[in-house]
C-alpha cells in the first residue's frame, strides 16, 4: 500500500511581515514541537523577561541546518489530524528561489504572509509572481498583525481587497484571506474573539481544505534510466519510477531510439513479493530482449500512443534566470532533466516578465534574476512531459559549462520548427 504523502507547503512574504513568527506559532498550536525544544524556547524567552518569541525557534532550527552542510532546505513537519504537512523553508531569498525551481522544494500550497497594515510590498509581489510562475495551485493569504489594526473590520476588508486585486492580476486563485495575528494566535488554530465579524476559515482550516497531492500512480508509466548494470551475467536497467506502475509482461519503448522491450522481471529492495512497482520507487528491470539503454533514456508504454511523452528538439520553457548578468539568444547550456543531460541553445526569448508591473513584454534578453519564456533548441529530439506542480520530471535545470546551476526551466511544451522566429545556425 502507498502511504499518503505529506503535503509540502511554503510560507512566503515580505521581510518582517511575520513568516518566522507564523512558523513557530503553527508548530506550537499543532503540538508539533519536540518537548525539549519547546521547553528550551520558553526558558530562553523567560530569561529575557519575554513572552515566547517564536523566531527563537527558527533560530534553533537554523543552527541544525547549518550543521547539516549538504541540506539547504529545511523541512519542518507538522500534523493536522490525519494529514501531514511539511513546511519547506530556506535561508535567504536566492536560496529559496533556487530550491523552488530545482525541486528541492516542491510545494503544493503556499501561505502568503502580508502585514495587514503595510499591505503588499516589493517582496510580496515578487513572491506572488513566483507562486504564479511555478504553478502553485493553492494560495492562502494571511493578513498578519491584524491586532495592530485592532481587527477593525473596515480596515481589514480594505486590506483584503487590495491583496485580492494584486493576486487577481496574476491570475492566482486565492483559497482564503485570513485576518490573523501570528504573534497572539488569533485565527491560526482557533477562531479569534477579536474578529467576531469574520466568517471565513482559520489558517489551519484553510490548510486542511487543501486537497492532498495528486497521485502519480494513475498516470502512464515513466522511468528515466539511471544506470545499467550486470549481476550474475544478467543485465538490469535501474531507475526511479516517476509516474505510473510497471509489472512483468509490460511492453516498453526505450528512449528516442524507440526500441521496444518486454519487462521480464521487476526487482525492488522492499516488498519484493509484490508484482507491481509504482511511482516514487527505485527499481531495476530485466528486459527482453536484453537491450542496453543509455542513462537518461526514458522508458514508457509501447502500445498506447496516447500514453507517449512529447518529443521535440525545440522546447518551450518558463525560465527562472539565476545569474547576475543577462541571458541572450544563442547562449548554450546543458539542460538537466531527470537523469538526462541535453546540449541546448537559447533559440528565442519569447516573453519577459516585467517585475514592476508584472506584465509580459517582448525582449531580446532576460535581465539578471529575471523570469521569462524562452525556446531551447536541443541537438537532438528530447522526450519529456510538460511540467505540472508536484511532478519533478517536467522540470529542467540549466547548468553552465562549470556545472553551475544558472536557471530553472520547467518545460511547458514543444515549439514547432516553423514558428521559430529566430533561426539557429
Ligand atoms: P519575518 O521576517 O517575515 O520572518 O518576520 P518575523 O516573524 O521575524 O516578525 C517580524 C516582527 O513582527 C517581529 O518583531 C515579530 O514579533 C512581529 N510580529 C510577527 N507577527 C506579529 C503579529 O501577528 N502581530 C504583531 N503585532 N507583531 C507581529
Amino acid at each position: 500500500a502507498h502511504r499518503a504523502a505529506a503535503t509540502p507547503i511554503v510560507i512566503v512574504g515580505h521581510v518582517d511581515h511575520g513568516k518566522s513568527t507564523l512558523i513557530g506559532r503553527l508548530l506550537y498550536d499543532t503540538d508539533s514541537l519536540q518537548d525539549g525544544k519547546l521547553a528550551q524556547i520558553v526558558e530562553s524567552s523567560r530569561k529575557r523577561g519575554l513572552t515566547v518569541e517564536w523566531s527563537f525557534l527558527l533560530d534553533s532550527l537554523q543552527i541544525e541546518r547549518d550543521q547539516g552542510v549538504t541540506v539547504d532546505s529545511t523541512r519542518i513537519p507538522f500534523r493536522l489530524g490525519s494529514r501531514e504537512f511539511v513546511i519547506v523553508d530556506a535561508p535567504g531569498h536566492r536560496q529559496f528561489l533556487r530550491n523552488m525551481i530545482t525541486g528541492a522544494a516542491d510545494a503544493e500550497a503556499a501561505v502568503l504572509v502580508v502585514d495587514a497594515q503595510e499591505g503588499a510590498q516589493e517582496q510580496t509581489r515578487r513572491h506572488a509572481m513566483l507562486l504564479r510562475l511555478i504553478g502553485i495551485r493553492h494560495v492562502i493569504v494571511l493578513l498578519n498583525k491584524s491586532d495592530v489594526l485592532g481587527f477593525d473590520e473596515s480596515k481589514i476588508v480594505q486590506a483584503e481587497s487590495d491583496v485580492r486585486q494584486l493576486l487577481g492580476r496574476l491570475e492566482i486563485e486565492v483559497e482564503a484571506v485570513v485576518p490573523a495575528s501570528a504573534r497572539d494566535g488569533d485565527n491560526i488554530a482557533s477562531r479569534s474573539e477579536r474578529s467576531a465579524w469574520y466568517k471565513g476559515p482559520t489558517l489551519i482550516e484553510a490548510l486542511a481544505n487543501v486537497p492532498p497531492p495528486a497521485s502519480r500512480l494513475a498516470l502512464p508509466f515513466r522511468m528515466p534510466v539511471q544506470d545499467v548494470y550486470r549481476f550474475d551475467g544478467v543485465r538490469y536497467v535501474a531507475g526511479r519510477i516517476e509516474r505510473g506502475t510497471v509489472r512483468a509482461g509490460d511492453r516498453l519503448t526505450i528512449g528516442v531510439q524507440g526500441q521496444i522491450a518486454t519487462v521480464a522481471e521487476v526487482c525492488r529492495w522492499h516488498a519484493p513479493e509484490l508484482p507491481v512497482a509504482g511511482a516514487g520507487e527505485s527499481i531495476a528491470l530485466r528486459l527482453e530482449p536484453d537491450l542496453v539503454p543509455d542513462r537518461g533514456d526514458l522508458l514508457f508504454p509501447a502500445d498506447d500512443k496516447a500514453a507517449a511523452p512529447e518529443r521535440s528538439a525545440r522546447i518551450r520553457t518558463r525560465l527562472f534566470w539565476l545569474r547576475g548578468e543577462p541571458l541572450r539568444v544563442g547562449e548554450s547550456f546543458t539542460l538537466r532533466l531527470t537523469t538526462a543531460e541535453h546540449d541546448v541553445t537559447v533559440a528565442s526569448i519569447d516573453a519577459v516578465v516585467d517585475l514592476d508591473d508584472l506584465t509580459l513584454r517582448q525582449g531580446d534578453e532576460v535581465p539578471p534574476d529575471g523570469f521569462a519564456e524562452i525556446t531551447l533548441a536541443a541537438s537532438h529530439a528530447v522526450l519529456f512531459d510538460p511540467f505540472s506542480p508536484g511532478f519533478g520530471d517536467g522540470r529542467g535545470v540549466l547548468v553552465d559549462r562549470h556545472q553551475r546551476i544558472v536557471g530553472g526551466a520547467p518545460l511547458i511544451g514543444s515549439a514547432d520548427l516553423e514558428d521559430g522566429v529566430h533561426a539557429i545556425h
